[in-house]
């Protein structure tokens, strides 16, 4: 009796051991899924209180915003603070659309400078005074040397100009342009472009209204030095001379004949230079020239010389200049003439 006793009471002792470790662990695991959510709802409520905390901030600035508004409104009046503001945003607008073109153009300027560094190491030099000019420019008309010097009066403008300077860039050539003080006040930059591309820039008066240039030796120095001066704004330098000067109409002849004279010997006095030219295509000589009749004129009158100093115009009415152009250079090119410009007298020897 008594062995059994003790086995039924080993059964429940085992039984109730059994239940109590199921009763403990099941307790435990439910301790921990409690814990493990509750910290889950913890990390929610944390996130939930930075992103109030946002908007609180938010909510902080539009007050303080409205804040300012309303302060604002205490100062002025409704209608002239909305048409403030409507130009304060203009405004806005504009500046952004003038920092955005002022990036393009500081990049097209940066474009430009890449393009132009080569020639302007080279080519694109301040003129230095050189006092066998005057007999070494005579000495160009006469010389059997295949040389060409294209010259372009009475210009910049703002059509043909461009052209000319594409053109003498595509054929990779060098010109002389004698500029009208009052063309380069209009035209600051073509006369900038013709120095940066490695032309000689020289004077061609101010008004080229013959009455007036003409009219004292005194005014022919003063529309030398404004000039001069239009120049040196354009280039961007007071150190530019040019010391190269064309008379309107050519250095002699005409009503003017004996103040020319004169004005070239006081031009002279002062290291100045003058030149006419040797041939002609006859662009100003009358309206409406072809390109056709230009070419033949200037096969006309440059026949039998060796060396040339072509007299050309960049007007706004000159188009057949440009267009023969196209043609004159690869004409003497293929003649095998070298294309020059007055760096040739006027640089560092
Ligand atoms: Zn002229």
């Amino acid at each position: 009796m008594e062995d059994r006793h003790l086995n039924i009471k080993k059964v429940l002792i085992t039984a109730f051991i059994l239940i109590f470790s199921f009763v403990i662990i099941f307790f435990s695991a439910l301790l921990t899924n409690n814990s493990v959510s509750s910290k889950k709802k913890e990390k929610t409520s944390n996130v939930r209180t930075l992103a109030s905390s946002k908007i609180d901030n938010n909510s902080k600035k539009i007050t303080s915003k409205s804040n300012t508004k309303k302060n604002k409104n205490a100062e002025n009046n409704q209608n002239s603070k909305e048409d403030s503001e409507e130009a304060q945003e203009k405004s806005a607008n504009n500046d952004q659309q003038q920092s955005q073109d002022q990036n393009e153009n500081q990049k097209n300027e940066v474009e430009e400078n890449e393009n132009q560094e080569s020639s302007q190491n080279s080519l694109g030099v301040l003129p230095v005074p050189n006092p066998n000019s005057a007999e070494q420019i005579k000495s160009i008309y006469f010389s059997d040397e295949k040389q060409v010097y294209l010259t372009f009066d009475d210009g910049p403008s703002n059509n043909i100009t461009p052209q000319i300077l594409d053109i003498l860039k595509e054929e990779g050539v060098p010109a002389t342009f004698f500029v009208l003080g009052s063309r380069a006040e209009l035209y600051p930059e073509l006369v900038k472009r013709e120095f940066d591309e490695g032309h000689y820039i020289a004077n061609h008066g101010y008004s080229h209204k013959y009455s007036q240039i003409y009219a004292s030796v005194q005014s022919v120095i003063d529309e030398y030095n404004m000039t001069e001066q239009a120049i040196q704004r354009a280039l961007g330098t007071a150190d530019f001379h040019s010391y190269l000067f064309r008379f309107p109409g050519g250095s002699s002849g005409g009503p003017y004949n004996d103040l020319k004279a004169e004005a070239k010997n006081t031009l002279w006095a002062n290291s100045i230079a003058s030149t006419n030219w040797n041939c002609l295509t006859g662009d100003a000589e009358a309206l409406g020239r072809t390109k056709e009749e230009l070419l033949a004129r200037l096969a006309e009158t440059a026949n039998g010389r060796g060396s040339l100093i072509i007299l050309m115009h960049d007007a706004a009415d000159k188009q057949p200049t440009a267009d023969a152009l196209r043609e004159i250079i690869p004409n003497y090119k293929n003649q095998g003439y070298v294309f020059k410009n007055f760096y040739e007298i006027f640089k560092q020897q």
